[in-house]
């Protein structure tokens, strides 16, 4: 009986505590804020394998994100890239397509040329004649889009620099799934300021059955050291993310591109 009744006291004074410290210490009872940001933006209106892919993209950052400890947002809406909503976000993820109006376009040079963060798959790099947007090619490396491998088919990626942080955990090289593989003219390893980090290996080639690579330097993840960005070329179909050893990579990725952890490449 005796114990009882010091249970009770004790919870008593277990109450009081916690509620004196919501009274003293109001800012504990809020959540803290998230120290890394993430936004990813795709549009839905496009092609299916494209927007397979961002729709397993957005699963797999969301369940990252919850290990690692960052915020992830994904949207639809290309209007969310403006300066006000930028603010907010440390990294962007686009995962299959680019903006299209040109306050969309303004808004995201300005937040990238002031210490924005940027992470591009696949399709978000293609431009063409129609594309008309300078920035962007210039902010890529100076890479423009010549052509691409067809059926979608998995290809052996080799490491071009193993001390990188997004290597860690990675072989010098491995099979990447399934993906449709693009090919670039001029090739962004030309530009002073780009990084390679993965390439695909010669010895895929051919590579394709109706479309072909059959020679050729192809980078397939890069980083143009004037910004915190990186350019990942996967991204088409719904095998992207079958790979633990590929997912790893994309984890090392989005963790490097953190503003806490970035370092630029020179
Ligand atoms: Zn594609």
């Amino acid at each position: 009986m005796a114990s009882r009744i010091i249970g009770r006291s004790t919870h008593c004074i277990c109450l009081l505590v916690i509620l004196g410290c919501g009274l003293f210490h109001p800012a504990r009872a809020q959540r803290p804020r998230a120290k890394y940001r993430v936004l990813a933006v795709y549009s839905d209106k496009v092609e299916r394998d494209h927007l397979d892919f961002a729709h397993q993209a957005v699963r797999f950052f969301s369940t990252t994100a919850r290990k690692d400890h960052f915020s992830f947002t994904a949207t639809t809406n290309w209007d969310d890239l403006n300066t006000a909503n930028l603010a907010k976000y440390d990294l962007v993820l686009w995962l299959n397509d680019s903006p299209h109006t040109a306050p969309q376009r303004k808004a995201f040079e300005q937040y990238m040329e002031h210490g924005g963060g940027w992470l591009g798959f696949h399709v978000a790099a293609y431009t063409d004649g129609e594309t008309g947007w300078p920035w962007f090619t210039s902010f890529l490396g100076s890479a423009v889009f010549s052509g691409n491998s067809w059926p979608p088919l998995p290809a052996i990626l080799s490491v071009d620099d193993e001390s990188h942080p997004i290597a860690r955990d990675i072989p010098q090289t491995f099979l990447s799934p399934s993906n449709e593989w693009y090919v670039w003219t001029p090739s962004p390893r030309l530009h002073a300021g780009v990084r390679v980090l993965l390439t695909l290996s010669p010895s895929n080639y051919p590579l394709g059955l109706k479309d072909t690579i059959v020679s050729g330097d192809v980078p397939v993840v890069w980083t143009n050291t004037a910004y915190r960005m990186l350019y990942v070329n996967m991204g088409h179909g719904d095998r992207i993310f079958s790979s633990d050893m590929q997912n790893q990579f994309f984890e090392n990725a989005v963790l490097w591109l953190a503003p806490a952890s970035f370092k630029p490449l020179r």
